[in-house]
């Protein structure tokens, strides 16, 4: 792209298998970078001047010709040929398009696919508003998220959609709603069934790894779940999430440079919630001596998976 220089070739395939993991439990067995039939994203060292990663990805206005395949992990990485979320559906439409976050891996695509078809059966849902994919080529963004990073995480609106024919220009201007009250330790009288039946559905797909929301809506959900809670394991608690959820897919098969996240602990996680929610209710007394975070530097480009170089440097 600009002020970057790939230096040398190195590695070949061989830093592939050490990135982590990855062959997760996407549970979609499709091979997507081996049937789009398009060129693998290679590993190349290059040298940067330092810019922020998060200048260079926020350039690139589509995906590269690539195979797709997601790099890294969640908050450190990029995606090769990345597919873009339709701005309307039968069940969806994407919001803030001006952004140009509607992209994301093709197993991301097909999950928020059938996610909207399920929510589309609920009272009141006509389907779902999609809020941040990633950007065409993943990467850190300028400005909401430290993860999006790697085209497998989603925001959800909290908003029932009654109407899927919003202009562009209303995409603009309506806002969700907040879903919380007392700083999240409770949902508030927007939150309905519905709410939580959409919210199952994704935690119930075997793609999804995790869904983040805030800490009253999933002690609600823990008083209202009944008997069937094996889905309330991958819902955890998180700041924000009030106006949105958050969906994070595991990774696809055969991405084996796609560093999955440590699963949740066992069980339901309904104490944790708990937990949370007794220390919103009474926060600690703060720690007199304890000294403010040292700002991070922005990710530049040595800091992520060497094939993102190869990612922002393709057609
Ligand atoms: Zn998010």
């Amino acid at each position: 792209m600009k002020s970057f220089a790939i230096l040398a070739v190195a590695f070949g395939l061989s830093l592939a298998g050490c990135a982590g993991t990855g062959g997760g439990t996407g549970g979609d067995e499709a091979d997507y970078a081996g049937a789009s039939g398009l060129p693998r994203a290679t590993t190349i060292r290059v040298s940067t001047s330092g810019e922020p990663a998060k200048d260079l990805f926020g350039a690139s206005r589509l995906p590269s010709a690539q195979a797709p395949e997601s790099f890294g992990s969640y908050a450190k990485g990029c995606i090769s040929g990345a597919a873009q979320l339709p701005e309307t559906g039968p069940t969806w439409q994407a919001m803030r398009l001006s952004r140009n976050r509607n992209w994301g891996h093709p197993a991301l695509v097909a999950f928020l696919e059938r996610l909207s078809a399920k929510a589309a059966q609920q009272p009141g849902w006509a389907g779902i508003y999609v809020g941040d994919m990633s950007q065409p080529r993943g990467g850190p963004m300028s400005s909401g998220h430290a993860s999006h990073q790697i085209g497998l995480d989603a925001d959800i609106w909290m908003l029932p959609p009654k109407r899927l024919d919003l202009s562009a220009a209303e995409r603009e201007e309506i806002s969700s709603i907040s879903m919380q009250r007392a700083d999240g330790a409770y949902v508030n009288d927007q939150w309905t069934k519905a709410h939580m039946e959409v919210i199952k559905a994704a935690a119930s797909d075997p793609a999804v790894a995790r869904i983040f929301v805030f800490a009253g809506a999933k002690v609600q959900m823990c008083k209202d779940a009944g008997s069937d809670r094996a889905w309330l394991n991958k819902v955890r608690p998180w700041w924000g999430h009030h106006y949105h959820f958050h969906v994070r897919l595991a990774c696809p098969a055969g991405d084996t440079a796609c560093v999955d996240q440590a699963p949740p602990p066992a069980g339901d996680g309904c104490k944790d919630a708990e937990d949370w929610v007794a220390q919103i209710l009474n926060p600690p007394p703060p720690d007199p001596n304890a000294k403010p975070a040292p700002a991070k530097p922005p990710l530049t480009l040595a800091d992520l998976p060497a094939q993102c170089a190869s990612v922002l440097d393709a057609q």
